[in-house]
């Protein structure tokens, strides 16, 4: 069995603090400043506002220490997710994403990339390598998918995709790396969406780019500070501070939902649950093999949209809302947005409430449905 081991959140927690000096501030400071001090020639050091940030940077080296690899900080999660496609993919490239993933790196690729020359094909996620990888340029692969939570595996695509010649770039947003390391796995680059779990109180939007090859990361670097897509500074120290309780928060988010998950899967109101960590979930032997946790994310479907409307507005402890990761638990009926799910499909997030008092909640929220 090769699961991951997770980085040592203790030590991250003392990465800036153990080079601090008599006096220093333990709390990161906040580096608010479009210029720096630059008297005569130019040494080397932070210049200008788009291209350095000292708390962008110690963003990055907690990140880098959860990836145990260079990294870069974006302002959002497409930001990255852009980055790593421009930094990758030339004209006349054909390049592979999922046709069940994040919707806006589909609607990324179709709009521009595809006007480049680039040709964009998809595949949906639990058959991702059925066909192989010949010609392929760029892989793009996303596990588990966002919202049907269903996995590729990350380990065989990588060997097929590198023994066709091509890069793989894997969108970690639903794992965290302390879930998933998709780099241990064979993945050339990773990007994820730290306006997700890593941020973790919904009042964040930041990306970063993973890699431990040399010319990636000084295409992402230059696509950062030439496009001038650069994280602002304050929302690098709300990403740095939310990283600071990740593993706390992950770690009851996961056991929550693991739990949850089961007694889902046994309520009778409930049609079906998508969950790697339920053993009866088709991915469950790959998720066992892949994945450090099991992630936070459950999806269920219920009978209608207006039986999952009723169950999420019922609950006091839901709330309806897009986007996941966050304390608060929030759920959301996915065709909204035009997702090719069941009109009664329900994402749901699990935040950081206490188990019991959420089941609670949700049990009879799905009670007070009418049968
Ligand atoms: C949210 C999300 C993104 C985009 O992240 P933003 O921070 O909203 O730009 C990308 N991929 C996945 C899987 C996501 O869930």
């Amino acid at each position: 069995m090769d699961t991951p081991t997770a980085p040592k959140a203790g030590a991250m927690l003392h990465l800036r603090g153990n080079t601090l000096s008599e006096g220093d501030p333990v709390a990161l400071p906040l580096t608010q400043s479009s210029m720096y001090h630059l008297p005569g020639d130019w040494s080397g050091g932070p210049s200008y506002g788009r291209a350095d940030n000292a708390t962008w940077e110690h963003l990055e080296h907690v990140l880098a220490y959860l990836e145990d690899a260079p990294v870069l900080a974006y302002p959002s999660g497409m930001a990255a997710i852009s980055a790593s496609l421009f930094a990758c993919v030339k004209a006349g490239a054909r390049i592979l994403i999922p046709s069940d993933g994040y919707y806006v790196t589909r609607r990324l690729s179709e709009r521009f990339l595809a006007q480049l020359g680039v040709e964009v094909d998809q595949r949906p996620s639990a058959s991702f390598a059925e066909g192989g990888f010949a010609g392929y340029d760029v892989v793009f692969a996303e596990t588990p998918s966002n919202p049907g939570l269903d996995l590729c595996d990350l380990r065989a695509v990588s060997q097929e995709v590198h023994a066709a010649g091509g890069i793989l770039i894997v969108d970690n947003t639903t794992m965290t790396p302390l879930g998933q390391r998709p780099l241990e796995l064979g993945a050339d680059v990773v990007v994820a969406s730290d306006t997700k779990a890593p941020g973790g109180h919904s009042d964040v939007l930041m990306g970063h780019l993973a890699t431990r090859n040399p010319d990636i990361l000084q295409a992402a670097r230059e696509w950062r500070q030439f496009g001038g897509g650069i994280p602002g500074p304050q929302e690098a120290w709300l990403a740095h501070r939310g990283l600071e309780t990740l593993e706390l928060r992950f770690d009851r988010m996961c056991n929550t939902a693991e739990l949850l998950a089961e007694r889902l899967a046994a309520h009778p109101k409930v049609g079906s649950v998508r969950y790697p960590g339920l053993p009866q979930d088709p991915a469950h032997a790959l998720a066992k093999r892949q994945m450090a946790r099991f992630g936070f994310l459950i999806s269920l479907t219920l009978d209608s949209a207006e039986q999952a409307d009723a169950f999420i507005n019922g609950c006091p402890l839901l709330r309806a809302a897009t986007s996941f990761g966050g304390v608060h638990s929030s759920a959301e009926r996915r065709a909204r947005w035009g997702d090719d799910v069941a009109p009664g499909f329900v994402r749901l997030s699990v935040g950081t409430e206490p188990v019991e008092e959420l089941w609670s909640a949700i049990a009879a929220s799905l009670d007070a449905l009418d049968s």
